[in-house]
């Protein structure tokens, strides 16, 4: 074990490599244009597999395109160890969100080359089809369907903009194997991501040990008051449904602040007939209220919908509260966190527990195989921007705990 402990990432090829990659959409403002199975996503893909096999990997899609380059073990009959993330981008991305999980696990089969480590699990890098859900809608469309969370056909039918389908921009770009999505065995699943927000940068931490995904619920809210003329209706005999809309996203912010944890979002407001003499008679609004705790989460909207019923007694107007998408929290697993914290105390980084404010793949793969996520600092907590950035330093400390975690985990996971 001792030559093992004392393994760590080349952080240089890991720059390299990612800057190399970053050539594949690259955007006049150094971000990435990069969506799921447009030909500069085939150009990164081909890129990925080419590396991975001249590190001695074999390299196989599934039936969604997810790629798989596999480093053998000392014990065939265990299943593999996976390490992954998404190497597609938004419209307008970054060059690290998803990237640096792809790359960090290519590093992590580097350092075990050069170290000429051998793990008793086989070590595997996966590369995520549409994680994104920028050209084919949802997001995490192909560790859904690994997960079992979307069928197939429902995965391959989503058509994007061009009303091209997932399924023919597989075939098209020969990326869909033979292997059924959802039967490639894994033990375990670690997932190492940029923080995608501002907390490890503000308390100059460089480790996130990621203790899973909070919960979210959408909303929308459908306020009904009465049109009337701006000047000839008296303050007291109104229905005005702006003024009860504005009063109850206020208490949407007062919501999210007096649950630990809580966050609420009024992201859209639509009002009608939208005339500067009339007095809205109609506004409707969005809500978004997360917490990692899915109790907190009950309780957020328990109160919430008593806060809205309550001003629109107020306000003499009718509130109508509809449920659009939620998605559960996500608790990770205790062995894998514990992996990835004593892999950064070894490594000695300074680190905090978080709880990610985003949606991954690790999301999905944690409802099939024990998962953890590992977080770097990125600049200013800018993502899904082409101002995206992170610090070479803090991009190699991620893999090193990655790389750390993975050889603990081999010693203490024995799913066969
Ligand atoms: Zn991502």
């Amino acid at each position: 074990m001792g030559m093992e402990n004392s393994i760590s990432i080349d952080g240089s090829q890991l720059w390299s490599d990612l800057m190399e990659t970053a050539r594949f959409g690259a955007t006049a403002r150094g971000g990435l244009h990069r969506l799921a199975l447009g030909a500069d996503d085939l150009k990164v893909r081909e890129w990925f597999a080419s590396t991975c096999r001249a590190l001695g990997c074999e390299v196989i899609h599934d039936s969604m395109g997810n790629q798989f380059a596999r480093r053998p073990g000392t014990q065939p009959d265990l299943k593999p160890i996976m390490i992954g993330s998404h190497l597609d981008t938004q419209p307008t991305g970054g060059r690290f969100d998803g990237i640096l999980g792809v790359l960090g696990g290519i590093a992590v089969l580097r350092a075990l080359e050069n170290g000429k480590v051998q793990t008793r699990h086989p070590i595997e890098v996966v590369n995520w089809t549409n994680e994104e859900g920028a050209r084919f809608t949802p997001p995490m469309l192909a560790s859904g369907v690994f997960a079992g969370v979307f069928t197939e056909d429902y995965a391959r039918s989503r058509p994007d903009r061009d009303d091209i389908t997932l399924g023919e921009a597989l075939t098209q770009g020969r990326q869909a194997g033979a292997q059924p999505c959802g039967q490639h065995p894994a033990a375990a699943y670690f997932e190492l991501h940029i923080e995608q927000g501002p907390v490890l940068e503000a308390e100059e931490k460089t480790i996130g040990v990621v203790q899973g995904i909070q919960g979210m619920r959408w909303y929308e809210v459908r306020v009904m008051g009465r049109d009337s003329h701006a000047g000839t209706t008296p303050m007291t005999m109104r229905a005005d449904a702006m003024w009860a809309a504005a009063r109850m996203i206020d208490a949407v912010h007062g919501v999210a602040m007096s649950h630990k944890d809580g966050l609420g979002t009024v992201g859209i407001v639509d009002c009608q007939p939208a005339s500067s003499n009339v007095i809205p008679g109609n506004v409707m609004f969005t809500v978004d209220l997360r917490n990692p705790s899915d109790t907190v989460l009950e309780a957020m909207e328990q109160d919430f919908r008593a806060r809205i019923a309550a001003l629109a007694e107020d306000c003499g107007v009718e509130a109508i509260v509809s449920p659009v998408w939620n998605s559960a929290a996500v608790h990770f697993d205790p062995t894998c966190v514990a992996c990835v914290r004593e892999a950064a105390e070894e490594e000695r980084y300074s680190m905090r527990d978080i709880v990610s404010g985003a949606g991954h793949d690790a999301a999905y793969m944690a409802q099939v195989v024990p998962t953890a996520m590992v977080f770097v600092p990125c600049l200013n907590g800018i993502s899904h921007n082409e101002a995206e950035s992170a610090e070479p330093v803090d991009a190699t400390a991620g893999a090193n705990v990655l790389l750390h975690a993975v050889l603990l985990a081999d010693t203490r996971i024995d799913a066969a």
